[in-house]
């Protein structure tokens, strides 16, 4: 297996080197986008990778200049931790500063049957096209660039993982563990997982990975990736990929019913955005959470959401909120968490509602398809 990274060789040793050399800041790309960026739009800003006043006056500048687009006024100042949102978003403004952008070099595809293999292929295409329905559909490009995984065992998973955290000249540390927790060896399920920089799918092992294999999981392991793309957003939204940061922090982001359901509700509508899935009726998005033991406050004192039925009520929260306030308004609930506001204010800024009257209000909605109606025309 090892003989397969050989390509990877240039990349360590330049990041070997690096240290040698006045240590960058670790969100140097971000600064150096957002002052490309900068540049191009006209302000006198020199492109170093650090944070200067330059930089930070002609940011503040621009944010009045383009008052009028909602996300550009919904951003945290300049600094460090937010510039991943300000390359996003001034990219935003105008197509050819998208090249600027990380995320606009090529990621990084691996997979346990090695390069040229049917899975790399899988893993590739299913990621490109998550990627184009994100930004068809939301207009959203991260400003990330992402690598991509897969695997039909959890030991093979973390050697990849930990190759393409080598790629970047990083490591994350603990990957066996946490990879291993969703992820057997062999693995004899599908799941996905997503870090700071990488969005990790594990598969059931076959005896044969042929063109067969590929049309039968290409739909699945396309859904899971926009389950964890989404994640990649909201963790990118929240200003939460920092150096720091290597897994996802729900407390951050949370609360975690939000996280899953918001995950959940664009991987339905990437398997319908497919084709070859059905839209659920009201009823049958309902079902899972109307037989559900927990509500939402109960979720959110667990902190966390488990098993298919937790997700689906979750996804059926986010659901009626995405039918009621649209999908832009769930996105900027996580804009809003990123300018630093707790769960409760970024909800009321985001939906103009307690996010305790929506529990007690999803608690009748989620046995009551004409509430459920009513709530999501706005009354
Ligand atoms: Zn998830």
């Amino acid at each position: 297996m090892r003989s397969r990274f050989h390509f990877l060789l240039p990349l360590v040793l330049s990041a070997l080197a690096a240290p040698l050399l006045a240590a960058e800041p670790p969100q140097a790309p971000y600064i150096r986008c957002v002052q490309n960026e900068l540049a191009a739009l006209g302000a006198a800003v020199p492109v170093t990778g650090r944070l200067n006043r330059a930089t930070k006056t002609a940011a503040q500048t621009m944010q009045k200049r383009f008052a009028s687009s909602a996300h550009m006024a919904l951003l945290p100042k300049l600094s460090e931790i937010s510039a991943a949102s300000w390359c996003r978003e001034l990219a935003s403004l105008k197509p050819e500063l998208r090249k600027f952008m990380p995320s606009a070099s090529a990621p990084l595809f691996m997979s346990s049957g090695g390069p040229g293999s049917v899975q790399t292929a899988v893993v590739r295409e299913s990621f490109q096209s998550v990627e184009r329905f994100f930004q068809a559909r939301y207009n959203l490009q991260l400003a990330s660039r992402v690598d991509v995984a897969g695997a039909d065992s959890g030991a093979e998973l973390t050697k990849l993982a930990i190759a393409l955290q080598r790629g970047r000249g990083v490591s994350y540390g603990g990957m066996s563990r946490s990879v291993g927790r969703n992820c057997r060896t062999p693995s004899i399920y599908f799941s996905g997982q997503a870090y700071r920089d990488q969005l990790l799918i594990c598969w059931k092992r076959e005896a044969k990975f042929d063109q067969a294999w590929r049309r039968k999981v290409g739909p699945k392991i396309g859904a899971i990736m926009a389950h964890e793309y989404m994640h990649h957003i909201q963790y990118e939204l929240t200003n939460s990929k920092v150096w720091r940061n290597n897994y996802r922090s729900q407390s951050r982001m949370g609360p975690a019913w939000m996280v899953e359901g918001g995950a959940e509700v664009a991987e339905y509508e990437w398997k319908i955005a497919r084709g070859g899935y059905r839209r659920l009726s009201l009823a049958e998005l309902m079902k899972p959470a109307s037989k559900s033991a927990k509500s939402l406050r109960t979720m959110l004192e667990n902190r966390s959401v488990k098993g298919l039925e937790q997700y689906l009520t979750a996804r059926y929260a986010v659901y009626l909120l995405t039918k009621r306030y649209g999908e832009q308004a769930v996105l900027n609930y996580w804009r809003h968490v990123g300018q630093g506001k707790s769960w409760e204010a970024a909800f009321r800024a985001a939906f103009g509602q307690s996010i305790s009257s929506f529990y007690s209000e999803f608690e009748v909605m989620r046995r009551d398809t004409q509430r459920s109606a009513s709530y999501m025309a706005g009354g």
